[in-house]
């Protein structure tokens, strides 16, 4: 049987599993029932099965030949999002759902993992099937603490992601940066309190984070290359509960997201903006800053296997396009960071069948057909790897 017959027979299988998951969604970290089913799934396939990360879970393929290692990973978390499609296999777990398509993840590596393993013998080196709690939050990094990329030591990653903002019958491939990094900040604006009429008497902690505001904006529009893409957005600002008593303090928070390797100096422009615009108005601060994702960048030898897997798969060039990059995070990063890696996006949405609405929307569906693209990139970018197509 051709690759493409191989998968066809288990297409019932993989909307089986798909709609399995979608049924009973599970929260990062918490992903226990999803983990069970991965975990005898993988057995049933005659892999090595260990369980980490809480609740992650790898499978080996370990091939007839020594060689090299190629991680395939999958998310498998759900969303605190109270599902409102009407479908058969609609959630059952109330105010949990399956919103950003990890429950199709899940599936697609699953199958991958049965086709791949008939192809143990001729394989000359190992897959190591990576099924990852928490990508919500950024889960991937108990992953990498608990060794992921040892034992065998990983040479190479792809991962994908299903997207209803594309259409179903299309693959994005883009080499360099794809998807953003995500770092967050946490300020307190420390000021005087007092009377709002002897407003001279207090430093008002109002004014100056609005100025600081201000003054980040203009950093981000006249300082920063624009060029290279930067995102600052301040998603909180706090103080005060009275109409007349000036506050002590403002928190202010929010996110910095960048698209371009050289970011490492935005903090730092960041902090000075902060630093000044307090001393010229006599007040104080405290700044922390957290990563949420890295970037993720993909490999050029990686994007090309991936390409070419695609052109193969979708065997029409004007289905493999090369136009999405996300100022979204990925917690793909931490796999990409370390090996040479290939991130790509898998279109399913169909506006007929009702799945273009976005990601985390209570509406969100995915047009199933995209499972078996997904699929079929998963193996054939493997076997590209190993030389095998
Ligand atoms: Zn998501
Ligand atoms: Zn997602």
């Amino acid at each position: 049987m051709t690759l493409r017959e191989q998968i066809t027979a288990l297409k019932d299988e993989l909307f089986h599993l798909r709609r399995d998951f979608h049924m009973y969604p599970e929260l990062g970290f918490e992903e226990h029932r999803t983990a069970g089913k991965v975990a005898s799934y993988l057995e049933d396939c005659g892999l090595e099965v260990t369980r980490m990360a809480k609740t992650g879970v790898v499978g080996l393929l370990r091939g007839g030949q020594e060689g090299k290692t190629l991680l395939l990973r999958a998310d498998m978390d759900a969303l605190p999002i109270q599902e409102q499609n009407d479908l058969p296999y609609k959630s059952r777990h109330d105010g949990i759902m399956h919103a950003c398509g990890h429950d199709g993840h899940t599936a697609m590596l699953l199958v991958a993992a049965r086709v791949l393993s008939g192809y143990r013998d001729q394989l000359k080196g190992n897959i190591k099937f990576v099924f990852q709690p928490n990508e919500e939050d950024a889960g991937a990094y108990l992953m990498l603490e608990e060794g992921v990329m040892e034992n065998p030591i990983v040479n190479a990653a792809a991962g994908l992601h299903l997207w209803t903002g594309l259409e179903s019958g299309t693959v994005d491939i883009c080499e360099g940066p794809v998807m953003a990094a995500s770092h967050y900040f946490y300020l307190t604006v420390k000021g005087l309190g007092g009377h709002a009429g002897h407003i001279n008497k207090a430093v008002d902690p109002i004014m100056v984070g609005s100025a600081i505001v201000q003054g980040i904006q203009a950093m981000q529009t006249r300082e920063l290359n624009p060029l290279q893409p930067v995102s600052i957005v301040f998603t909180g600002f706090k103080a005060g509960y009275n109409t007349t008593i000036v506050p002590e303090q403002a928190d202010l928070q929010g996110s910095i997201r960048f698209l371009s390797a050289d970011g490492s100096g935005i903090k730092d422009s960041f902090y000075r903006v902060v630093e000044q615009v307090c001393s010229a108005h006599r007040a104080h601060f405290e700044l922390e800053f957290k990563v949420g994702n890295e970037m993720v960048a993909n490999d050029p030898d990686m994007t090309g296997l991936a390409r070419a897997a695609a052109l193969e798969t979708m065997g029409n060039k004007s289905a493999v396009t090369a136009g999405l990059q996300s100022m979204g995070g990925e917690d793909f990063s931490e796999f990409a960071r370390r090996v040479p890696a290939v991130f790509y996006f898998i279109g399913s949405g169909n506006k007929e069948k009702k799945t273009d609405y976005s990601h985390h929307h209570p509406c969100f569906n995915i047009d199933e057909e995209a499972l078996v693209t997904g699929v079929e990139m998963h193996a054939r970018l493997a076997l590209k790897y190993f030389g095998l197509s």
